[in-house]
């Protein structure tokens, strides 16, 4: 006897739907995943079969690639750990270490994926633009005689008319010498007063503001508060939040890492 096929419930109709077939398999028909985990799947016309875990793993790695990331995903299925920023508690739903992406398929659902999956790229975009400062850094320092006087006069200032051919040989410091200021040689321009005007700009979520409180400052420090708002930035635009609360100089940070990540 053939059952009535039954019509799962989803978010939007061009996902596809669940349809519970006479033998009692569920399968999944158009769109690209079903909306609930464990449960066995085909995709199409039943022409094959993916367990979620499959599923899960596969589109977080193509989400990650997406975003520019050459390393593998590791996906984890554990009741999250708890952590603190500030005096909030938050739950890890992904993480980056050592270069590695690891997300939380137990915390992380395939609608808010896209976000976490951007959100932890940006921590390896971050952290490539800290090696090319570094490594911009030392070739400033092994600058020749003549190229040193090229760039800067006698007493050490930076020669104003050469800002476009240091920009184009120190990309990454002339970047963050436009925004943060921060981490940057001596001599190298820069205002003052645009990381006050970010600190005060940060609006993004309440994840990235809470890296901006004093005890928060205090304990993880300025480098990590930027890179968890340029991580929310991101996570933000993936989830389509309204772009207007991030201020012009935040843009111009982004854009550049963007720029300078996706060239590498
Ligand atoms: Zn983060």
């Amino acid at each position: 006897m053939k059952s009535q096929p039954q019509v799962g419930r989803l978010s939007k109709p061009e996902d596809g739907h669940w349809v519970t077939l006479s033998d009692g398999r569920h399968i999944f028909i158009g769109g690209d995943a079903p909306p609930a985990s464990g449960v066995k799947f085909a995709e199409g016309e039943g022409e094959y079969q993916k367990t979620w875990d499959e599923y899960y793993a596969n589109r977080a790695q193509t989400l990650a690639e997406k975003e520019g990331y050459r390393g593998k995903v590791n996906v984890i299925n554990e009741d999250p750990e708890k952590f603190k920023v500030g005096n909030q508690n938050f739950d890890y739903a992904g993480t980056f270490a050592g270069g590695k992406i690891t997300v939380n398929q137990k915390v992380v659902d395939r609608t808010d994926l896209p976000a976490v999956i951007a959100h932890e790229v940006m921590h390896d975009k971050w952290a490539y633009i800290n090696d090319q400062r570094s490594l911009e850094r030392a070739a400033m320092l092994n600058l020749n005689v003549d190229d040193y006087k090229f760039f800067f006069t006698p007493n050490g200032s930076f020669r104003a008319s050469q800002w476009p051919e240091f920009q184009r040989q120190f990309p990454v410091t002339a970047l963050l010498a436009q925004t943060t200021g921060v981490g940057l040689p001596r001599g190298i321009p820069r205002k003052e007063e645009n990381l006050a005007q970010m600190i005060k700009d940060d609006g993004v979520t309440d994840y990235s503001k809470a890296y901006w409180t004093p005890e928060s400052l205090a304990q993880h420090g300025t480098d990590r508060a930027i890179n968890e708002t340029l991580a929310e930035i991101t996570a933000a635009r993936r989830n389509s939040y309204v772009h207007e609360q991030v201020s012009p100089l935040w843009w111009k940070l982004y854009n550049g890492i963007n720029d300078i990540y996706a060239k590498r």
